[in-house]
């Protein structure tokens, strides 16, 4: 390891960033924020990112999309995250509770990816290669947490406690990658809870789980459990498997009276599929849980700051979308801020104005589909794969990482919303999501046999 993934003081000189010696402070360095840093270092500008955490540390978020290819390729870091030997993901599973029905979105079909694969990453290893990137790049690290913000002439200031105590950053502009501690949007009040997608999740880590034969190996595995919550099983590297449930979050909270594992473990056993998987395998490491999601910002910045990933907003990972829309909002938030430092706060309007209407645009179009999963009806359409008019490829495309589709895939998705609407009223395909999918008739019509969307 280089000395620069060390949290080594001297490697920190926080003494040398005051004075507004900086052009652009990003605070966080999970994937938004390296991506952040690691853009404006190779633009030219002089950039400080702080993180409190000593890395490598803990993450969850360990499924990407393959188009977050391009997003690593502009990063420069494409080839040694291929290097690194994490699991190659070609596909996203889905299955019904009791496994019998699993329709198999496969990368391959979708439009523009190439490789036609995800990797599935441990967020310990795959955060702290992204923060040596993006030192290598030229970005600084301060090891430390961003304590205080205030606006002064011509930039921000921020105090930061260290190891050697609190000092001051001043910047031209500011990047909150901090994640869904928040540290800009809740001083700003800009945070806005999703009140539709109100979620918590269970999770830990597993060995022995079993994997699909050959190529499937690395696929993730969806189970959609019969409250409409769902499961995943994410494969690691080392025969790891990364498992755990979404729940709503007022059925979570009915259940939060004994410890994790034991919720954890009364989620998995409403699932006869999910069961058998986990029947043989050990728990390695605690079981998390997490609550508070989904949400987003009536505002993406604001002079001078600028928010980036969950920071800004957060949206269910079902389609495993966080880590790439953090990595683009990262790369973007660096070019924002590169316009507030060269062209000052009136001439960098426009890009501003851009940046907000980017991510606001982006939140909509990802949790038309979230939402949708939590439908009953549209859940079931997710479940029919439709090869007509290309509504299958169009919807592969966006499971891959595709937020920027043509008018006609737009249309194509239109049409597969709609067919949801309609599923409401009239059986379209077989009823194999939420309360109706328990009778007996509806179970005894759903197909058996494992389709491609
Ligand atoms: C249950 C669950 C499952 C998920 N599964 C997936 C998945 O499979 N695929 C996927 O793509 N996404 C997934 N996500 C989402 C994913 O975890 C996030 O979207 C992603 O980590 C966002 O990256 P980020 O850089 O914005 O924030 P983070 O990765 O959270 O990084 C923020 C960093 O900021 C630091 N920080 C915070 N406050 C301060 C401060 N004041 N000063 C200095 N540093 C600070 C933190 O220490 C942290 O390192 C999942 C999320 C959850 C909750």
């Amino acid at each position: 390891m280089s000395d620069r993934d060390t949290n080594n003081p001297a490697n920190e000189r926080p003494a040398a960033l005051a004075g507004c010696a900086c052009d652009v402070l990003v605070v966080g360095a999970g994937p938004a924020g390296s991506a952040a840093a690691a853009a404006a270092a190779r633009a030219g500008l002089r950039c400080v990112v702080v993180e409190a955490e000593a890395f490598p540390r803990f993450h969850i978020g360990e499924s990407l999309l393959p188009l977050g290819d391009a997003v690593f390729r502009q990063l420069g870091v494409s080839e040694r995250l291929h290097a690194a030997g994490f699991v190659q993901k070609r596909g996203a599973q889905l299955r019904t509770p009791d496994g019998a029905h699993t329709v198999l979105f496969d990368f391959q079909t979708a439009k523009h990816v190439d490789p036609p694969y995800a990797l599935q990453v441990p967020r310990a290893q795959f955060d702290a290669l992204l923060l040596d990137h993006a030192q290598a790049c030229g970005a600084r690290r301060l090891a430390g947490r961003a304590i205080a913000l205030r606006d002064v002439v011509d930039g921000v200031e921020v105090d930061v406690a260290t190891a050697a105590g609190v000092t001051t950053v001043c910047a031209k502009a500011l990047v909150d990658a901090s994640g869904r501690a928040g540290f800009v949007a809740r001083r700003h009040g800009v945070r806005i809870a999703d009140e539709e997608l109100r979620k918590a999740s269970v999770y830990a880590h597993f060995r022995g789980v079993p994997v699909d034969p050959g190529e499937r190996a690395g696929d993730t595995r969806i189970v959609a459990l019969p409250d409409l919550g769902w499961m995943w099983f994410i494969p690691l590297p080392d025969g790891v498997m990364s498992v755990g449930a979404v729940l709503d979050l007022d059925t979570w909270r009915g259940r939060t009276k004994g410890d994790p594992a034991q919720l954890f473990a009364d989620v998995a056993a409403t699932s006869p599929y999910a069961a058998s998987l986990l029947a043989a395998a050990e728990r390695v490491g605690e079981c998390h849980v997490e609550s508070g999601f989904s949400y987003r910002a009536s505002a993406y910045c604001g002079e001078r700051w600028f928010l980036a990933g969950d920071a800004g907003s957060f949206l269910d990972p079902i389609f495993s979308t966080g880590v790439q829309m953090a990595l683009r909002s990262g790369i973007e938030a660096a070019a924002a801020a590169g316009a507030v430092v060269r062209r000052g706060v009136a001439g960098s309007a426009g890009a501003r104005a851009r940046f907000d209407r980017t991510l606001q645009a982006r939140y909509r179009f990802v949790r038309r589909f979230v939402t949708g999963f939590y439908d009953p009806a549209t859940r079931d359409i997710f479940f029919a794969p439709r090869r007509m008019f290309g509504i299958a490829r169009a919807v592969t495309t966006v499971l891959a990482g595709g937020f920027d589709l043509g008018w006609l895939d737009r249309l194509r998705l239109q049409v597969f919303f709609a067919i949801g609407r309609l599923q409401r009223r009239y059986d379209l395909v077989p009823r194999v999501s939420g309360a109706a999918a328990q009778s007996p008739a509806n179970v005894a019509e759903a197909p058996t046999s494992l389709e491609r969307a």
